[in-house]
C-alpha cells in the first residue's frame, strides 16, 4: 500500500481535487490510502471565526459561517454531479460538520470563553469536511471510495492543539478499519490533523498536522512509501516563497528532513519523520500542480552531497534573557530554570549563556505568564516577542573551517541577536527580528546554496 497526502491547495477546489483524485486514479495497482487536509484557507476561517464569536460580534459572522458553507456545498454539487450522484447524499455528509460549526459559534457567542479543547473540536471539521468531498472526487474519476472517520483510527492523548497519538490502538483500530476496504477493491478516504481521545472527544495534532497523519498511518499499514503531495516541487535549499532561487533537494536523509521541518521548514510538519524513519518507510514530497516531477525523496542514507543543505525560518519566535549577577554563577541555576520550562511543557529551543544571563527562545507562549511568575523572584525576566530563528541546515559543519565566517560575513548588516554554533554537527542557528528574517534568509542563501558561490563548500 501508498499512503497519498493532499495538503490544502492541493484540494482547495473542485478542480484541483479532481487532479488530485486523478493521482489516486493513475497508482490504482500500488493500493492507495488518501489523508486529506482542509480545503486551503479552511482552517484558519475556523479559526478566525471563533475570535469573531469570542468578540460577540454575531453580525460578522454570520457572512463567515455562509462563506463555509457555500463554499463546501458548491464543490459538493460540482463532485457530485461529476461522479453521477446524488448531490443530497453527499450534503447529508456534509451537514452535520456544518451543522456543528454554528452550533460551536453559537455556544462561544454565549460562553465567551475557548478552551484548547473546544478550539480542537471546531477545527478538526474542516477535514472532516475535505474528506467527505474526496470521496467524490475519486468516484468522479472512476476510483470506488470508502470514507474513514479519522476520528475512529487516530485515539490520541489528551493535549488539545498539539495531541500524541496512542500507538497501540492506533495500530488495532487501522488495521480493523483500512484492510478490508481495500480489500474490497475500494480506496480508503480520511482527513488528516484530527484524532480523538478515548472518550471519543475530537482532538488536533497541532497545525500542519497533516502530514503527521498520514506519516502514522503509513506506519500501521506498513506501507511502501508515504507521498505528500503539496503546492511546491518538494523540499527545497529555502521556502520558494521567500527565495525565488530556492533549488528542489532530490534526495534528502530522515535527520536532515527532521532538522528542516523542526527548524520551520513547513512544507513538513516535524512529528512526520521520525515514524517514518523508525518503520524504515521512504516520505516523497511532490507537487500536485507538476505530478510528473520526481519531488523530494527522503531516505535512510540520503545523498552524500554538500555540507550546507537548506536554510529554514521559523517566525512568531520569543526570546527570554533572565539575568541574575547574583544568582547565574551558582549552581543549580540552570537547572532550576529549565525546571519552570519543564513544569509547563514548554520546550526551549535555543540556549545561549554568559556569566550574567541566559537566553533563550520559546515557540510555545501558552504559558509564558505562569512561567514568568515562578521565573521572576529569582532573577531580572525580560522578553522580547516578533524574534525567528533562521537554521542553517546540513552535515559536518564542526570540520568545515569558514563556514562561520561566511555566514557572519553575508549577515554583517543583519543584527544577530543569539547564536548557536557547536551544539551540534547538523546545524547553526541565530537569532533576528522577525522582520529581518526574510532579508536575512536570502543573504545567506546568496552566500551558501547559489550556483556562484556554493562551489567553495
Ligand atoms: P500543504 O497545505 O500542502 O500542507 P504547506 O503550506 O503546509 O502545504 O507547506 C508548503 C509550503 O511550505 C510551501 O508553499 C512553501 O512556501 C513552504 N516552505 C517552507 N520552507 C520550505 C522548503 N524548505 N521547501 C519547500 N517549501 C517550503
Ligand atoms: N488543516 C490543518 C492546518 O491548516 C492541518 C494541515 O493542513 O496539515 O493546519
Ligand atoms: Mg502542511
Amino acid at each position: 500500500m501508498i499512503v497519498l497526502k493532499f495538503g490544502g491547495t492541493s484540494v482547495a477546489d473542485a478542480e484541483r481535487m479532481l487532479s488530485a483524485a486523478a493521482l489516486v486514479r493513475d497508482c490504482r495497482e500500488r493500493r492507495p490510502v488518501v489523508v486529506v487536509s482542509a480545503l486551503g484557507g479552511v482552517t484558519d476561517a475556523l479559526i478566525k471565526g471563533a475570535e469573531v464569536a469570542l468578540r460577540g460580534d454575531e453580525s460578522a459572522l454570520e457572512p463567515l459561517l455562509a462563506q463555509l458553507r457555500d463554499r463546501h456545498d458548491q464543490m459538493g454539487r460540482i463532485l457530485a454531479e461529476r461522479a453521477g450522484e446524488d448531490w443530497q447524499a453527499l450534503r447529508r455528509d456534509l451537514e452535520p460538520a456544518l451543522e456543528r460549526i454554528s452550533a460551536i459559534y453559537r455556544g462561544l457567542v454565549l460562553l465567551r470563553e475557548l478552551s484548547p479543547r473546544v478550539s480542537d473540536l471546531l477545527a478538526g471539521l474542516g477535514e472532516i469536511l475535505s474528506s467527505r468531498l474526496m470521496v467524490y472526487a475519486c468516484r468522479a474519476q472512476g476510483v470506488p471510495a470508502a470514507w474513514v472517520d479519522p476520528r475512529e483510527w487516530l485515539l490520541t492523548n489528551e493535549e488539545f492543539g498539539r495531541a500524541q497519538p496512542l500507538w497501540e490502538e492506533v495500530r488495532q483500530l487501522v488495521g480493523a478499519n483500512f484492510p478490508p476496504i481495500v480489500q474490497n477493491h475500494q480506496v480508503p478516504v480520511t482527513g488528516g490533523f484530527v484524532g480523538s481521545t478515548l472518550k471519543g472527544t475530537p482532538t488536533t495534532l497541532g497545525r500542519g498536522g497533516s502530514d503527521f497523519s498520514a506519516a502514522i498511518l503509513g506506519v500501521c499499514l506498513e506501507a511502501e512509501e508515504i507521498q505528500i503531495w503539496t503546492d511546491v516541487d518538494g523540499m527545497m535549499t529555502s521556502d520558494p516563497r521567500v527565495v525565488p532561487e530556492a533549488r528542489l533537494l532530490e534526495e534528502i536523509s530522515f535527520d536532515e528532513a527532521s532538522e528542516l521541518a523542526y527548524f520551520g521548514a513547513k512544507v513538513l510538519h516535524p512529528s512526520t519523520i521520525k515514524p517514518a524513519m523508525e518503520a524504515g518507510i521512504p516520505v516523497r514530497v511532490l507537487n500536485t500542480l507538476k505530478p510528473k516531477m520526481s519531488g523530494t525523496r527522503i531516505t535512510a542514507s540520503g545523498s552524500g552531497e554538500r555540507i550546507i543543505r537548506a536554510i529554514a525560518t521559523k517566525k512568531g519566535i520569543t526570546g527570554i534573557t533572565l539575568s541574575s549577577p547574583r544568582m547565574l554563577m551558582a549552581h543549580g541555576f540552570l537547572a532550576f530554570i529549565f525546571q519552570v520550562f519543564d513544569k509547563y511543557s514548554t520546550a526551549v529551543d535555543l540556549v545561549a549563556t554568559s556569566e550574567v544571563s541566559v537566553s533563550l527562545t520559546v515557540d510555545d507562549v501558552r504559558s509564558l505568564e505562569l512561567i514568568r511568575r515562578d521565573l521572576q523572584p529569582h532573577c531580572r525576566v525580560v522578553v522580547q516577542r516578533d524574534l525567528a530563528v533562521i537554521s542553517v541546515v546540513g552535515r559536518n559543519f564542526l570540520h568545515q573551517t569558514g563556514v562561520a565566517g561566511r555566514v557572519f560575513g553575508a549577515l554583517r548588516e543583519i543584527n544577530l541577536l543569539m547564536v548557536s554554533f557547536g551544539a551540534s554537527d547538523i546545524n547553526l542557528s541565530f537569532v533576528v527580528k522577525q522582520a529581518d528574517a526574510d532579508t536575512a534568509v536570502r543573504l545567506l542563501h546568496r552566500e551558501l546554496l547559489e550556483p556562484a558561490t556554493v562551489a567553495h563548500l
